[in-house]
Parts: structure tokens; C-alpha cells; sequence
């Protein structure tokens, strides 16, 4: 299958450059020529002109089924929050999962974003999710094997045998992984998960050849049980025990210490910023910059829909510079195309994609985002990649991932979108009867 999109406009290579009037040609899921008058019979031809092409973008730590509590947890407190998605997840009925996480799933896709490091209670929900809508991702089992003593058992997280747990998430690996949608190996966080669970998970992640993820030093509630169980902080803790390499991303981390982030530089682990979620639930603030000037990759992320009332990683881009510029009282500390390359190669690092995504090169695969130069935040169009950071309204025309066209003249093309919006309509008419029944008395 080939595809030659004609005269368009597009951001190439890891320095971004633009390149006018060129002709893309797509060879079944990668970038086969990048050039003048690239010529094919047998390509599909797409005329570009009217748009411009960057990579698309990279949501490095995403939960597509936490769409259920969108708006539930405005104003609570991070333990608040925690019980509400408790609560909630032993009244959700499987099947209902699935369409929660197709709507979070396109809502993301259609602000651009192309692959996603997925986490969540289960892998079966989230592989069929990617597959339908034919999008990128690492689904990540995030167990935790710690029972959360202080809380009631009806906010009480689900806890696993740690054997068991192990067991189970090589198993779905072995079914479920695949070039397109993925399975990694993670755990919830330090807090609520032993030693042996982290590093049975990390040893999974190096015997296949896959990368490992956990949220980790989000607030200090969270620091101080960690430093209470172990004697020591979150990253301290994890460089304590080996558990610190290449292959390590960890979510949030708004509390670091200057030693925590040399173990950080010295192990070559990712930092995933989710600066709307973390100021949603006041968590603190990523160091940011003493990561970037440490040499730590910094990507970034939405969270979940219950702690930032968005799937579009892409505003978090405008949220990072503005943390960083309130924090410093300097607006160029860091420039838009950080922020881009925190948006998709610093992402695709995170996951240990960089050389498949995250840039548009020959060879690599075809994860292409068209933006209409006619839609309005375009025009007049100076500087489109700044555009795409700090405006509110972009959205995607045209979105290929691994090749394929999945997103066209702003709809889903592997899926009857009506259908769907429906479908999820009929489901929270039930599911907001029962939060108002059973969880908000809890909260
Ligand atoms: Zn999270």
C-alpha cells in the first residue's frame, strides 16, 4: 500500500525544519521518500497544499478509562481523588470501559496525538481500544501489592498477589503485544507497591526488550509514606534497589531533590511532566528545567480525565512553559521547539520508540498529523509549531499512524463516531446515577 501526499508543507527531522512544497511518499507503514516531484503510479495521491505535517504527538502517560470521572473530581483534594476512582472502578462494569476509553482515545487523537503510554487496572480493555482506532500505544499494567491500611475498604484500592501479578502481566504481554500496540511492564507507584513487585516488573520489561513505567514522587502525602515504609525517598528508594535504568519512566515526580536528579541523569531514566494534572490536584511543580539542564529526557503527558478534565497531552505544552516562566519570572528559559520535542521525540524516547517515531524521517514510521493551514488558528500562520503550543483550538484535519489513514476531514475513519457518542451518552446517564448514589457520600 503506498500513498504520496503532494506539495505540502512539513516539519522535518529532529531540528524541525520546514520544508515547503514537498512530496511525501508513504510505503506501507513507514516514510519511504521525503522530496521534490516524488513520482509513484501506483501511490494514492493526497494533495497537500492546504496543509502543513508534523510528527504526531506523544501522550507518555495516559489512563483512557479514567473518562468515567471526567468533571467528578473538580476541586478535590489528590486522596479525594484517589477515592473517588476507587470507588468508581468496583461499580464499572467491563463492557462500559471499552467505550469510555474509544471516547478518550479520540479525543486525543483528534488534538493530534498519535501514540499513547497507557496505563491501567487491565490490558484486554485497552489493546482492543488501540486496535480499533488503529492507534499507537504501550498498554501498561500498573499494579499495586500494598494494602492502603489507612483508607476505608470502600475507597480501598484492589490489591494483588505479587507472584500472581508477575505472572499475569508476562502472560498478557505474550498475548497481547504486538508492532502497533504494545505491552510494557509497569507498577502504580513506590507508595503502594513492594520491592519485589518492582523489580519482578523491571526484570519482565529487560527479558523482552520493553520499557517499564510508574507514577512516582507525586506530593509530598506520597513522599512521606514512601520515606516512612523504606527510610527514604521515591527516586532514592528506586536507586536503592537497582531499580533505575534507560528503561524507566516515571510520571509526575513534582517532588525531587538535586541528588535524586543526578540518580535520574546517571541512570538515563524519563521524566513524563503532566503539569495540568499535577496543578489540578496541586502536587507541586516538576523541576522542569534542573532536569533539562541535568540531561534528563523530559516528556509529556495528560494523566487522566479525573485530574485534568482533558485527553489532549498537546495543552500541556502551554502549561509546562507557563509553570516555568511564572516559577522564574523568564519567558525564555524554554523555547517552543523544546516544547514540541517534549510533545513527540522526547516521548517516543520515554517509551524506546525514538527510532520508529517522534520525528519525520525516511525510515521511520508513517505517524503523520495534516493541519488545515485554512482553520483559523493558522492563519496567518508565522509560526505554525508555536501556533499548535499556545493556541486552544487546534484540531487535526487528516492523522496516519503506522501508514494508515485513521483520522479524516476531522473524523475517525476506523469507526462509526455517531455511533460511538451514542453509545458513551446512554453509559454516563447510568454511570452518573450511581456516582450519585454510591461514591459521593465517600467524598
Ligand atoms: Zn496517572
Amino acid at each position: 500500500m503506498e500513498t504520496i501526499i503532494k506539495n505540502t508543507t512539513a516539519y522535518i527531522g529532529k531540528k524541525l525544519e520546514r520544508y515547503d512544497n514537498v512530496d511525501i511518499l508513504i510505503e506501507n507503514d513507514r516514510i519511504a521518500k521525503i522530496g521534490k516531484n516524488i513520482r509513484s503510479k501506483k501511490a494514492k495521491k493526497l494533495d497537500g497544499k492546504e496543509f502543513f505535517i508534523t510528527p504526531g504527538f506523544v501522550n507518555a502517560h495516559f489512563h483512557p478509562s479514567q473518562q468515567f470521572n471526567r468533571a467528578l473530581g473538580v476541586g478535590l483534594s489528590h486522596a479525594k481523588q484517589m477515592d473517588l476512582l476507587h470507588s468508581m472502578s468496583k461499580i464499572k462494569r467491563p463492557s462500559d470501559r471499552f467505550w469510555m476509553s474509544y471516547i478518550a482515545v479520540l479525543e486525543g487523537l483528534k488534538a493530534g496525538t498519535t501514540c499513547f503510554y497507557s496505563v491501567g487496572s487491565e490490558i484486554e480493555t485497552q489493546a482492543k481500544v488501540y486496535k480499533d482506532l488503529g492507534i499507537r500505544a504501550a498498554c501498561t499494567l500498573v499494579p499495586k501489592d500494598i494494602v492502603a491500611k489507612e483508607k476505608k475498604s470502600a475507597t480501598r484500592a484492589i490489591t494483588w498477589e505479587t507472584e500472581e501479578r508477575i505472572k499475569r502481566a508476562e502472560e498478557l504481554h505474550n498475548k497481547y503485544h504486538s508492532d502497533l500496540v504494545r505491552v510494557h511492564f509497569g507498577v502504580v507507584n513506590v507508595r503502594y507497591c513492594s520491592d519485589q513487585l518492582i523489580k519482578g516488573m523491571l526484570n519482565l520489561a529487560e527479558k523482552y526488550d520493553v520499557y517499564f513505567h510508574m507514577h512516582a514522587a507525586e506530593g509530598d502525602v506520597y513522599v512521606n509514606a514512601v520515606k516512612e515504609r523504606t527510610g527514604h525517598r521515591p527516586v532514592e528508594h528506586l536507586h536503592k534497589i537497582g531499580a533505575l535504568n534507560h528503561r524507566v519512566s516515571m510520571a509526575h515526580m513534582t517532588k525531587l531533590t538535586k541528588k535524586e536528579i543526578g540518580y535520574l541523569a546517571k541512570a538515563k531514566a524519563h521524566v513524563v511532566h503532566c503539569p495540568r494534572a499535577n496543578a489540578y490536584v496541586a502536587a507541586g511543580i516538576c523541576p522542569v528545567k534542573d532536569l533539562m539542564d541535568s540531561g534528563v529526557n523530559v516528556a509529556l503527558a495528560s494523566d487522566a480525565a479525573i485530574n485534568n478534565n482533558s485527553n489532549e497531552v498537546r495543552g500541556d505544552a502551554h502549561a509546562a512553559f507557563d509553570k516555568i516562566a511564572d516559577k522564574y519570572e523568564k519567558a525564555d528559559l524554554i523555547d517552543y521547539l523544546d516544547l514540541f520535542k517534549m510533545l513527540t521525540i522526547n516521548g517516543a524516547k520515554a517509551m524506546g520508540l525514538e527510532e520508529d517515531i517522534g520525528t519525520i524521517d525516511v525510515g521511520k514510521k508513517a505517524d503523520l498529523v495534516l493541519w488545515n493551514k485554512n482553520d483559523l488558528p493558522f492563519i496567518p500562520g508565522f509560526n505554525h509549531l508555536a501556533d499548535l503550543i499556545f493556541t486552544d483550538s487546534c484540531k487535526a484535519h487528516t492523522v496516519y499512524v503506522n501508514g494508515k489513514k485513521v483520522l479524516s476531514n476531522y473524523k475517525a475513519a476506523m469507526m462509526n463516531e455517531e455511533a460511538l457518542k451514542k453509545k458513551v451518552r446512554q453509559i454516563g446517564k447510568r454511570y452518573y446515577s450511581l456516582f450519585e448514589k454510591k461514591v459521593s457520600k465517600h467524598l
